[in-house]
């Protein structure tokens, strides 16, 4: 049946004109952003061909003709790495790309066919895509706005867990012999503020993620500069206003301006000048790493994920609605690296990764955003098998760890919530890292690439 004249002349309209999303990626470091986007890519761009993608319609039509890059519009963003990263994973031995440290960007331009054809709708259609990559690390900052420096000192003392006191035992030492009301000393807060950075950076080895301030571990282009140089002030004891009135060239009054400066000049732009931008949101959580990885950082994984988050809290009364306006209108989290585990044990991946969010997913859904979770492996490194074990069929990965050994395992069962002390008493889960497949197609192979593009852009490719 033929469509009224007027719906025909809005399609064409939409459809003449370029149409542009700017889909934005992140995760904190090691969360797979830079294989996510390598991948995406990748699938794009071979979509028309060799690309499986038979869980986005617009591919599985053979509407969806491929994807060509263009270049970007913002200048002062660094280009997103493509190609050095096709060339690592095409390497022999084929290797990850190098991780990504700070944001960058990359345009392609999708030709597709329209689903529906009119009498005026032209019969090959564009999008820009405009995509970001950017660390999960700098939202952590989110949370530091709503702190002047007093408050965020106390904030910061909050939960040291053991582990976590020793990796900053050094800094702690000497910072606790500091008095707020010395002068102070230029060298000596540059030293303190570097065995701060490298205490967090150590406890980011260790697999700890709730760290703060974001930019000290992921610094991007302001390595080096005065701005990071500053730390909290553990156990302070004097009151507030005490501190308040010490003079400008006190410790304490140091300290805080570099605090005030961090937010005004670090954080705000970052959310005003990109992250207000954003049309969707993917946020990648590795979660199996942090099952492997025992329960002291999976605790804290799911604290980190709790403040991360609050960067898509849409509240009316939340801080980001308050100062930035922002209007991601539909979000994915997914969890990386599904290739890990077995295809038995992937619904109870997803099933964790929700019970792990389970408050900012209900914020979210309750503000109506809408938002998905799923479980994914952007560039797979395994192939799942059938073993006979004990006379029973049991399913195994196969693969070759980082070390160029070939192996047959079975990681473990994923429990399907938060898991309980036993879990962990029982060591229910280890597996080994892997290294990529050798690349034998054009197009990466992957598990649920697809899903998670159909969510993030199916629906303007309709
Ligand atoms: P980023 O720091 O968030 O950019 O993380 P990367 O994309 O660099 O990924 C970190 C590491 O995770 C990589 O070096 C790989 O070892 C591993 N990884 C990432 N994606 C996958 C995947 O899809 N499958 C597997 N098996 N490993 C992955």
């Amino acid at each position: 049946m033929r469509q009224p004249l007027s719906r025909e002349l809005s399609n064409l309209f939409e459809r003449g004109r370029d149409r542009q999303l700017r889909l934005a990626v992140t995760g904190l470091s090691q969360a797979g952003k830079t294989a996510f986007l390598t991948s995406l890519v990748n699938q794009l761009r071979h979509a028309g061909v060799e690309a499986q993608l038979d869980l986005l319609p617009a591919a599985r039509e053979g509407r969806l003709l491929g994807a060509q890059r263009l270049n970007q519009p913002d200048l002062g963003v660094p280009r997103f790495p493509y190609d050095p990263g096709m060339a690592a994973l095409r390497d022999t031995p084929p290797r990850w790309p190098e991780p990504t440290r700070g944001i960058s960007e990359l345009r392609l331009q999708l030709r597709y066919r329209p689903a529906r054809q009119g009498w005026f709708t032209t019969d090959i259609a564009h999008l820009t895509l405009d995509l970001f990559d950017y660390p999960g690390e700098w939202l952590l900052d989110l949370p530091l706005l709503q702190h002047d420096f007093y408050s965020w000192c106390q904030a910061q003392s909050l939960h040291e867990g053991p582990h976590r006191k020793i990796l900053f035992s050094e800094w702690l030492s000497e910072v606790e012999q500091l008095d707020p009301a010395a002068e102070a000393d230029e060298a000596k807060l540059a030293a303190l503020a570097d065995a701060y950075a490298q205490g967090l950076r150590r406890a980011k080895k260790a697999g700890f993620s709730d760290l703060q301030p974001g930019r000290f571990l992921l610094p991007g282009e302001l390595e080096g500069a005065p701005v990071l140089q500053f730390f909290p002030l553990p156990e302070l004891s004097a009151p507030k206003e005490v501190l308040e009135a010490l003079p400008n060239t006190s410790i304490y009054a140091t300290l805080a301006a570099r605090f005030r400066y961090y937010q005004q000049q670090v954080v705000r732009p970052f959310y005003r000048d990109h992250f207000r931008r954003f049309d969707r949101q993917i946020v990648l959580v590795d979660v199996l790493g942090a099952l492997n990885a025992g329960p002291e950082r999976f605790e804290d994984l799911s604290r980190a994920l709790r403040q991360l988050m609050q960067s898509f809290d849409y509240g009316k009364r939340s801080l980001l609605t308050r100062i930035f306006a922002p209007k991601i209108d539909r979000l994915a989290i997914a969890a990386t690296k599904a290739d890990h585990v077995t295809p038995d044990q992937h619904g109870n991946v997803v099933q964790l990764l929700e019970a792990l969010l389970a408050e900012p997913l209900k914020d979210l859904r309750f503000a109506d955003i809408p938002v998905k979770a799923l479980s994914l492996a952007a560039i797979r490194a395994t192939d799942a098998r059938e073993v006979l074990h004990e006379g029973k069929r049991t399913p195994a990965l196969k693969g070759t760890t980082l070390e160029g050994e070939d192996v047959l395992v079975y990681p473990g069962d994923v429990p399907n919530r938060l898991p309980k002390p036993d879990f962990w008493q029982q060591q229910g889960f280890d597996f080994p890292s892997f290294r990529p497949m050798s690349v034998d197609s054009e197009a990466l192979s992957h598990i649920r690439m697809d899903a998670a593009i159909d969510w993030l852009i199916g629906d303007k490719l309709i």
